[in-house]
């Protein structure tokens, strides 16, 4: 065997942190629901397990995994997204500092920046981050972290992630302080993108998607390029305490050992779909980096390694989106994403419906604007859904 070899990405997410465990050989990692540990002795405690909150052997093991899966140096797992999310801006800003944002981050992404560190004297600028020079007026001395979600839900368009991290090592060098890279990978996953390769310092996820992928935990996590920014957020994530349960990090690590086979799935179907919906009468316009009409399609095939299940699609009117929606029965009509089920949605009442008709209409969010969180189903079924949906429009 060559030991130099390195893993393929399928074959790390079967076995990134998942050796045996040591005691009875269990090749599946055990779900340790304890809240704390024998110690033999004072002042030993076994294998560094002290207090659950602190470390809990299953949810390493998915930790170890997903620092593997996006090349970090260590990652760590909270109860949501937006925990995760939580975690990296407090581990990495302080009052007074300022954060450049896509404008078109996830709705709790807004929230919480708008609603709850701009009370700790944290400041935000908006940016389509799509736009580079836009990014470089942004920037101010006091500019401390660019925050970027690519592809941005629902219109999906692309921040270039290699150029953005070349902007903020500038912004580092001028500022003498670290202006980090963030980026929300949860569309994409490292299977499709690998953001820290690119130069990016920190990647955030929700797992609640596609990590795991079945519908059935919420959860989230902070990948950190080094281990200086990993002790940070390891030690905000002890210091607030948003962990994610033994339950939960055994139901994403198990969601994980597929991540591979179901994305390519996703993927495949997510192709097929737009490509139904981009030649039917009815649809104004399709938005899916994969196309040849997506206005990045270029950036699109240089930065993924795919274009996965999410597209959006403009049906002309909120009505058209209605009677649509309302003549679906394979895709469930529903919030979130990225589970083997084909998921269907209309951003401007339910995703985005707490931004004002003015901020919807600045991010191409039209009424007649339907999501779908393409799912791994039969592809003929999905399309004899989508046409049964368009009958008569
Ligand atoms: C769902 C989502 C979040 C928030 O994650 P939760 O697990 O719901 O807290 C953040 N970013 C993106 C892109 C999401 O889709």
């Amino acid at each position: 065997m060559n030991e130099t070899r390195v893993p393929g990405f399928g074959t790390l997410c079967i076995h990134a942190g998942q050796e045996p465990e040591p005691v009875t050989g269990a090749v599946s990692v055990p779900i340790f629901q304890t809240s704390t540990y024998a110690q033999d002795a004072l002042g030993s405690p076994r294998a560094g397990f002290e207090y659950a909150r602190s470390k809990n052997p299953t949810r390493l093991a998915l930790e170890e995994l997903l620092a593997a899966l996006e090349g970090g140096a260590a990652a760590h797992a909270f109860a949501s997204g937006q925990a995760a999310l939580s975690g990296l801006a407090t581990a990495h800003l302080r009052s007074g500092d300022h954060v450049v944002v896509s404008r078109g981050s996830y709705g709790g992404t807004w929230r919480y920046f708008t609603k709850v560190l701009a009370n700790f004297g944290v400041t935000f600028s908006w940016v389509d981050t799509t736009d580079l020079d836009a990014v470089r007026a942004a920037l101010g001395p006091a500019t401390r972290m660019l925050f970027v979600e690519t592809p941005a839900n629902p219109t999906m368009e692309l921040s270039d992630l290699a150029a953005l991290a070349g902007i903020a090592r500038e912004a580092t060098a001028r500022a003498g302080a670290k202006v980090r890279l963030a980026v929300d990978n949860t569309f994409a996953t490292p299977f499709f993108q690998r953001p820290l390769a690119l130069g990016a310092d920190a990647v955030v996820h929700s797992t609640t998607k596609y990590l795991n992928g079945h519908s059935d935990s919420v959860g989230g996590a902070v990948v950190s390029a080094t281990a200086e920014d990993a002790a940070r957020v390891g030690f905000v994530q002890n210091a607030a305490g948003a962990i994610l349960s033994p339950f939960d990090s055994f139901l994403v690590t198990r969601g994980i050992k597929t991540l591979a086979v179901r994305m390519r799935a996703h993927d495949d179907n997510g192709r097929a779909v737009a490509v139904f919906l981009a030649v039917h009468p009815a649809v104004k316009a399709v938005f899916y980096p994969g196309l040849p009409s997506h206005p990045q399609h270029a950036l699109a095939t240089r930065q993924l390694s795919g274009f996965g299940g999410m597209l959006s699609f403009d049906l002309g009117s909120r009505d058209a989106a209605k009677r649509f929606l309302d003549r679906l029965r394979l895709f469930t009509l529903a919030e979130s994403l990225g589970g083997v089920e084909s998921l269907a949605g209309h951003p401007a009442s339910m995703s985005h419906g707490s931004l004002s008709p003015e901020e919807r209409a600045a991010r191409g969010i039209t009424d007649g604007l339907v999501r779908l969180s393409v799912g791994i189903e039969d592809v003929d079924d999905l399309l004899a859904d989508l046409a049964r949906g368009l009958e008569g429009e």
